[in-house]
């Protein structure tokens, strides 16, 4: 099966998931589930936790104020959005936009990990620290694992068996919306990807 399959195919089953209860929230509310969405060839890949109040209306990743902040980090290391993936660890949003529970990370998270063997990028970012929680401990990360004011901007280099993947944690842009600090420190953060420096997208290598 190609990639497009195949995640499509994830959608379909996101669609009909009603392995926790945020289901039951999409469908009393009339929400979208956000699968996430850009480019299938790309090499990096940014997951955040959970869609927020705007991304379960309009069923894309974050297209709110945080979305703004994201575009504009990606924009001002020259990344086109098109050119990346965005994804959540929770496909649904939780009510009131509280933390994800373990239970909900327990049931969501395989279509995440397989989002990621199918897309296979080459640098990850975790965006905010229950996604890096759950990432570096996917990656084999654990006793790497500090607070995220400790190693946001870090780059964590891990060997699968088919290929070596960047960690690289971030800050969730949504601590931006209020206070430029963090803002500059996200840009910052950014630098690296830019620093990376090989074309995003694979088609154009
Ligand atoms: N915050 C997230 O973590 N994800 C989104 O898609 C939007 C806001």
């Amino acid at each position: 099966m190609d990639k497009e399959k195949e995640l499509k195919k994830i959608k379909e089953e996101v669609k009909n998931c009603k392995k926790c209860s945020l289901f039951k929230e999409r469908i009393r509310n009339n929400y979208y589930p956000v699968v996430g969405e850009g480019n299938h060839q790309t090499k990096i890949l940014f997951c955040g936790e959970a869609p927020g109040l705007n991304e379960a209306k309009s069923g894309r990743p974050f297209c709110g104020a945080a979305g703004k902040i994201l575009d504009d980090l990606l924009y001002s290391v020259g990344i086109k959005r098109e050119d990346v993936y965005i994804t959540n660890i929770l496909k649904d949003r939780p009510p009131g936009n509280r933390d994800p529970q373990k239970e909900e990370i327990e049931a969501c998270s395989p279509y995440l990990e397989r989002q990621i063997g199918i897309i296979k990028p080459q640098v990850i970012c975790p965006l905010g620290r229950y996604s890096m929680n759950f990432l570096m401990e996917k990656f084999g990360l654990k006793d790497k694992i500090q607070g995220i004011s400790k190693i946001h901007g870090k780059v964590f280099e891990v060997k699968t068996l088919f290929q070596s993947i960047k960690i690289i944690p971030l800050y969730h842009p949504a601590v931006a919306i209020y206070n430029q600090n963090m803002k500059e420190i996200l840009e910052k953060d950014f630098k690296i990807l830019k620093n990376l420096n090989f074309h995003l997208s694979r088609l154009k290598d």
